[in-house]
């Protein structure tokens, strides 16, 4: 394996990490999936860094993962004659549907969505939460709110709307434009901000017409109380902490993440914990004893990866920072008790072919201290039942379908590899197993190998035989298979 890992990790691109020498080391430091950041940047910038990224995957002949993070509905309050006001704890203020310049006793808030939907007694939080407006009243143009505590509220802070649910469209303009620029480029995965409810997923694959998958971004209130609807729409999850810990209280984000983890693992979606993982390496070169046992114990809560984001995208010490990740990980996954603890509670089989046959190669490699568990997918899905279990042996998951290897770079345990074409037989099936096990140093000659595959081979949907073969011993000579050619 490029790293002997389960835990993947996704790395925010920004001016910090946009030249290929640093997006190379980031690459080698141990990162398996690139966030380009739509909130920030130009396109031209992104498909700068999508470009470096690809050479980076052909040079190296590993699949990388990218994930385009589409902004989403950000709501900003307008400017200030003075730049800003200070509010004492009580105070009203005025917020106007109108656009003015403002002061102590009037804003803009250029948001219809808001105005139609708010109430008297619900909140509106101003910079990360820092300043809480209580509604008094609204009549459709004006709001008149009460400060909730003493604090400042300046040009163009950004505005929470934690306990509505807002007729607003979840790719806004500025989305949509990204989104057909992103799809244009080649991206693996669009990550959808501000999730309010299940249909969200349905419109935004409505526009995205399959040609990525589609990860939900957990942020809102609304999200979490309808956490199965969107998870079972969705094909990966984001516990997004930041706006997370603005919308609700920061003190239950904690069994919030908990929460999602444990759905996530249920239903077989990768899910990213994100956002402050390792916030002080920023501006330090060594993270917290705090941060450490943060990405500890999404490691141990079985997440699939795990997510820096200023710190790559913006701080002084990018590299440092995944290879920082990267040993927490390491250290966590070979605790000795890592098993029990990720293992803890068994998840329920699903009573059909492909998951009780991914049920039983996990039982096999763990019974017969088998090396990998290799796994022949057509779309990516025994891949993801074989993971879901969390079995503490490699997959190697071999496609001939680059999208799927990139995908596939964000589930846990998976060691991707392009194959040059479809299985062909039992014996092809045995020999590309052992070989390709061998040539990315998950088995040596004499190893065991699980393999699961779908005859007739090469149909999606037909997981149905588990054989066990011995490198070196069950070798077919056919054509050396892998390269990285899309
Ligand atoms: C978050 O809020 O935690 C998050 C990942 O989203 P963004 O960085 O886009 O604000």
């Amino acid at each position: 394996m490029k790293k002997g890992s389960y835990t993947k990790i996704v790395a925010t691109i920004g001016p910090s990490s946009s030249d290929y020498k640093t997006i190379k080391a980031l690459f080698k430091a141990g990162v398996d999936v690139f966030r380009l950041n739509f909130s920030h940047g130009t396109h031209e910038d992104h498909a700068e860094r999508h470009a470096i990224i690809r050479q980076i995957e052909e040079e190296e002949g590993r699949p990388i993962g990218i994930l385009a993070d589409m902004q989403g509905p950000k709501l900003r309050v307008g400017t200030f004659a003075n730049g800003k006001e200070e509010l004492k704890r009580g105070q009203k203020i005025e917020l106007h549907l109108e656009k003015f310049v403002g002061d102590i006793t009037k804003v803009t808030l250029p948001h219809p969505e808001i105005f139609a939907a708010i109430k008297a007694g619900e909140d509106l939080l101003i910079n990360d939460g820092r300043l809480r407006l209580r509604v008094e009243s609204n009549n459709g143009k004006v709001i008149v709110a009460k400060a909730m505590n003493a604090g400042v509220i300046s040009d163009r802070k950004g505005v929470n709307v934690p306990g509505t649910i807002l007729p607003i469209n979840i790719l806004t303009k500025k989305d949509r434009l990204d989104l057909e620029y992103a799809l244009s480029l080649g991206v693996e995965w669009i990550a959808l901000s501000f999730v309010q409810k299940p249909d969200d997923i349905h419109k935004a694959r409505s526009l995205i017409k399959g040609r990525a998958r589609v990860l939900a971004k957990l942020e809102k209130p609304s999200a979490i109380e309808n956490l199965n609807g969107i998870i079972g729409l969705s094909d990966a999850i984001m516990v997004a902490r930041g706006d997370l810990g603005v919308e609700m209280p920061a003190e239950v984000v904690p069994q919030i993440q908990k929460r999602i983890i444990a759905a996530c693992r249920k239903e077989g979606k990768p899910v990213i914990v994100a956002t402050q993982m390792l916030e002080s390496m920023i501006s330090e070169p060594v993270s917290t004893r705090a941060e450490a046992s943060d990405v500890a114990t999404a490691v141990y809560a079985g997440a699939d990866a795990v997510m820096l984001s200023g710190e790559t995208a913006a701080g002084k010490y990018p590299i440092e920072a995944v290879r920082t990740m990267e040993r927490i990980i390491a250290a966590t996954e070979s605790d000795p008790d890592f098993d029990s603890v990720l293992n803890a509670i068994a998840l329920p089989i699903e009573a059909d072919d492909s998951d009780s046959i991914a049920s039983a190669a996990c039982d096999v490699a763990r019974t017969r201290g088998c090396a990998a568990i290799s796994t022949f997918t057509k779309t990516g899905s025994t891949v993801r039942r074989v993971s879901r279990l969390r079995t503490l042996v490699p997959i190697l998951g071999l496609t001939p379908d680059i999208t799927v290897a990139r995908q596939l770079c964000l589930a846990w345990g998976c060691h991707s590899v392009l194959t040059r074409d479809d299985v062909e037989g039992f014996a092809d099936m045995v020999g590309k197993s052992t070989r390709i096990a061998r040539r990315e140093k998950l088995a040596k000659n004499g190893d065991r190998v699980v393999i699961t595959a779908g005859v007739p081979f090469g149909t999606a949907g037909t997981t149905n035989i588990l054989r066990v073969a011995i490198v070196g011993e069950h070798e077919a000579a056919s054509p050396q298979d892998a390269s990285l050619k899309g």
